[in-house]
């Protein structure tokens, strides 16, 4: 059986038996994993109290062949993110990450990249200016790394680039982004974009740095919170538990 090592963020904990934890790991490695913890709940845990739920430890593991769950054998702390202790939207945003890494990706399938932008989006969640767009730009990062990242520019359909004027512009969720006038037409499963919602979802799903300093107005806040939060639900095949939360917090606008 072979041990593997890897850095790992806590998405999930049940706790089973008297004193052991069934972890669901979302590790930089190995992609998400489910491992069992012996005795983690121990007053003396061998693993130094570095599992708490959203932290990110340093692990090792024994990695079974089978389907049976891998044994974690040793955890040490690296980083934890004191804001979620302290600020309840904090909190709800990381508990909606936690929710998109365990659902949205499938087990022993390595992201590192999601992981890299999971625990820089949970670093920074103390910053409540900036928070809904960093977990907006989260959402982008797991809908681009699993290769679900919708349109925004180019019609889905024939490839033209959308003409923006005053109407509202066709989001299709189950083809996978914008629609010119003529693709709309008997398209199912549709939101919609005004122009200058569409704009600023380009924007905040451009790199660079424009994404912290491009004014939101309410309204299209509301409108790209709308269709990203139907998109993820269409690919999640239900309405994340953790999105009602994230929209009863402040649109940072
Ligand atoms: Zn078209």
């Amino acid at each position: 059986m072979p041990s593997v090592r890897s850095l790992a963020l806590v998405i999930r904990s049940v706790d089973v038996f008297e004193t052991s934890s069934v972890l669901t790991l979302f590790t930089r490695e190995l992609g998400k994993v489910s491992a069992l913890a012996k005795g983690a709940r121990r007053l003396r845990s061998p693993f130094q109290s570095g599992l708490d739920l959203l932290s990110v430890c340093d692990i090792v593991m024994l990695h079974k062949a089978s389907e049976a769950l891998d044994l974690l054998t040793e955890a040490m702390l690296v980083e934890r993110f004191d804001s979620l202790r302290r600020d309840l939207s904090a909190l709800y945003a990381g508990y909606y990450i936690s929710e998109l890494l365990g659902e949205l990706t499938h087990n022993h399938v390595p992201h590192p990249r999601l992981f890299d932008a999971a625990v820089v989006t949970l670093r920074h969640l103390n910053d409540a200016q900036l928070r809904s767009r960093r977990v907006l730009r989260f959402e982008l990062a797991c809908l681009r790394e699993l290769g679900l990242m919708p349109a925004l520019e180019h019609c889905v359909g024939c490839g033209q680039l959308v003409e923006v004027d005053d109407t509202p512009v066709a989001f299709g969720l189950a083809i996978g982004g914008v629609l010119c006038k003529s693709c709309r037409a008997g398209q199912g499963q549709v939101s919609l974009l005004s122009r200058s919602s569409l704009l600023t979802l380009q924007i905040l799903a451009s790199p660079g740095q424009a994404w912290r300093t491009h004014e939101l107005d309410p309204d299209s806040w509301q409108l790209i919170r709308q269709s990203i939060g139907l998109l993820i639900s269409y690919h999640l095949g239900r309405r994340p538990r953790m999105l009602d939360f994230l929209a009863a917090t402040p649109a940072d606008s």
